[in-house]
Order: structure tokens, then C-alpha cells, then sequence
């Protein structure tokens, strides 16, 4: 059973609103929950986001299969600042404005080592596409 937009905030969390495409032709807008940044993350306030021809395939159901995983969040292209780092993160980062690379990548392999992370070794992995919906709350 899912709860209302604003909810958790009225329950005193910190929140974002976020699009979420539970499947093809079906979306929806849930709150998303803050939490700190974990080891390795930095949590970044989001200041502008597109949303580009490949978005709106996810949408209609034409993007080629193993290139989309639902649900998944869309806006994968974006811009903010730093707010807060995780641990092995340099505190220095905080406060610097930043874009998001929906590209996952392993940064270990030659194909990384050699500058060209969108063909890395690891396969193909990409947010708004394949990742995950991250601590989404159901609405
Ligand atoms: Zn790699």
C-alpha cells in the first residue's frame, strides 16, 4: 500500500521527488528519501536534469532489450553541487558543481585505463536505464 507525496517529509526526512517508470508506458512520482552518503558516494543537490530522446524510448517500450531494466529512474542527465561526501571521498569536493555520468564503469579495466568507459569490459550499465531504483518509497 504506498503513501502520498509528502509523507516522509511530513515525518521529518529530507526528500527528493523523483519520476519513476515502474514499466513501459507507466510512470509515476515518488518521494526518495536522503540518507548520508555511503563509502565511495557523495550526495549531490541536484540543480537541473534532462531528459533526452533515450529517456523517452524507455518510455515507449523502443529501446533494445538489455539496454533498459525497470523501474528505473529517470533524468539521467544532470547537473548540481556536492553537499555531502562518504568515507574515502575528498572532503574538498563539497560545495564543487558537478555533472552526472550515467555510465558505469569499473575504472580497472584497459578499456577504463585507456579513457573509454562507455566500452568497458564490465558490460553495459547505465543510470536511468538499468540501474535499480534507488530507496524509491511506492506512492
Ligand atoms: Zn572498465
Amino acid at each position: 500500500m504506498g503513501r502520498g507525496l509528502g509523507a516522509a517529509q511530513a515525518q521529518g526526512h529530507q526528500v527528493s521527488t523523483a519520476v519513476v517508470i515502474a514499466a513501459p508506458g507507466a510512470h509515476r512520482l515518488t518521494e526518495h528519501i536522503l540518507r548520508e552518503p555511503g563509502p565511495g558516494e557523495a550526495l549531490v543537490r541536484v540543480h537541473a536534469v534532462g531528459i533526452c530522446g533515450s529517456g523517452r524510448e524507455v518510455h515507449q517500450v523502443n529501446r533494445p532489450e538489455g539496454y533498459v531494466r525497470y523501474p528505473l529512474m529517470s533524468g539521467r542527465e544532470w547537473s548540481g553541487t556536492v553537499q555531502a561526501v562518504g568515507d574515502g571521498v575528498p572532503d574538498s569536493l563539497v560545495g564543487r558543481k558537478v555533472v552526472g555520468e550515467g555510465f558505469r564503469n569499473c575504472q580497472v579495466c584497459d578499456r577504463c585505463h585507456a579513457a573509454e568507459t562507455t566500452l568497458c569490459a564490465s558490460g553495459y550499465a547505465e543510470t536511468g536505464f538499468t540501474q535499480p531504483v534507488p530507496q524509491a518509497t511506492a506512492c
